[in-house]
């Protein structure tokens, strides 16, 4: 792609660039202004499916609390610590921030729980991936542009969104599909961006327990990784308040984690000595990742949270809600569609006459995974409160 550039000119040879991409599935005309990777970022910004994270979970509802972390605010911090990483490993930064922002895009309401619950209710009409509806959303869902459907990205930040992918999915998507059957790796802005979210969720997920009281700082001192960095905050300022011990250490956890990510995945990268991104393309393994320490103590932090949090009577309380909004809202549209609104009624009769129920299916199911939380319980009052408005 020509175009005007706007990255530094000392990327490693390694770094995805707009000189070696593989372009867009519309052709269209590069940009004047900014660089084709700065228009994705743009693009995903503009796009009504970002402005609706604001009022998606990640793990607490929304209306729990002003303070917890929604998708919106998890994805702007995926993108500064992918940021940071990329721009230490010399490789493609705005194109890492891009797949970062990108990255939930299709995410259900009510966090994990709204898409296995989604995933249960499309069983039988080939199931439902949160990192697939990402790409649909970016490919097909958002509908704002004369010249094409979806927001017609780059090949690099579609490939980026794809995190995973089930086999039989991946074959009928073509050129992003194709390293999922070939076993092989993305770009390396990619895979960080893939890691910079486990950093951030990881962390900032203990944060929001720590506010919401499911998790105590004495909870967390079996936890190698936090109890390192908390003993030492407390060392270093006798007397200082919780609060602040607790942003403190989540921050030296975050430098540490990263410090150790750019200095093993820059370890890698010089043994494998890779000289294009296709290089980077074709191993068998990713090159981004921790050593095997800090891998293990980000292990015992996931299991932590996996119990003590994402396990917590409260938040199983929360999601049990959250299935059964989600999986009655699917039965009752698929029993009769006249109940969808207008514009995703007429989709489903067209694909459901053109394509059978599998389609009208996902024409469903793209409905709800679009909605926010908020919207998603208000149209559940709607459809089953009989006291309620329709
Ligand atoms: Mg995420």
């Amino acid at each position: 792609m020509q175009s005007v550039s706007r990255q530094p000119e000392s990327l490693a040879p390694y770094a995805s660039t707009e000189a070696s991409s593989r372009g867009r599935r519309f052709p269209e005309d590069p940009p004047e202004h900014r660089g084709e990777y700065q228009r994705d970022r743009d693009r995903i910004i503009h796009s009504n499916a970002f402005r609706r994270l604001v009022y998606k979970t990640q793990v607490f509802v929304n209306h729990e609390g002003d303070l917890y972390r929604t998708r919106v605010t998890h994805s702007m911090e995926v993108a500064q610590i992918a940021r940071s990483i990329a721009r230490a490993l010399n490789i493609n930064e705005t194109l890492t921030e891009a797949i970062s922002l990108a990255h939930d895009l299709g995410h259900t309401p009510f966090g994990h729980a709204g898409q296995d619950a989604l995933n249960a209710s499309m069983k039988r009409y080939g199931g439902f991936e949160h990192n697939l509806q990402s790409l649909r959303v970016v490919d097909e869902l958002e509908d704002r542009y004369a010249a094409f459907h979806g927001l017609n990205l780059t090949f690099e930040c579609r490939e980026g969104i794809l995190k995973h992918c089930a086999l039989k999915n991946a074959r009928q998507l073509g050129d992003v599909g194709r390293r999922f059957i070939e076993r092989k790796q993305p770009s390396l802005e990619a895979q960080l961006a893939n890691v910079a979210d486990e950093i951030a969720y990881n962390n900032h997920d203990v944060d929001d327990g720590l506010r919401a009281g499911l998790i105590t700082l004495d909870d967390l001192s079996e936890v190698a990784v936090f109890d390192r960095q908390y003993r030492q905050v407390i060392t270093l300022y006798p007397g200082i308040t919780a609060r602040k011990a607790i942003h403190e250490t989540t921050r030296r956890v975050i430098n540490f984690v990263v410090s150790d990510l750019i200095r093993t995945t820059s370890a890698n990268i010089a043994k494998a000595r890779p000289r294009s991104v296709d290089d980077i393309r074709d191993r068998a393994r990713p090159l981004v990742g921790f050593s095997t320490g800090v891998r293990k103590e980000e292990q015992e932090l996931k299991r932590f949270l996996n119990e003590r949090l994402y396990r917590h009577y409260k938040v199983l309380r929360m999601n049990a809600k959250a299935r059964r909004i989600v999986s009655q809202l699917f039965e009752a549209f698929m029993e009769d569609y006249r109940l969808l609104p207008p514009e995703h009624q007429e989709v489903a009769q067209r694909v459901e006459r053109t394509q059978g129920a599998s389609a009208k299916a996902r024409a469903v199911a793209d409905y709800i995974a679009g909605m926010t939380d908020r919207y998603a319980i208000l149209e559940h009052q709607r459809l089953f409160d009989p006291a309620e408005r329709t």
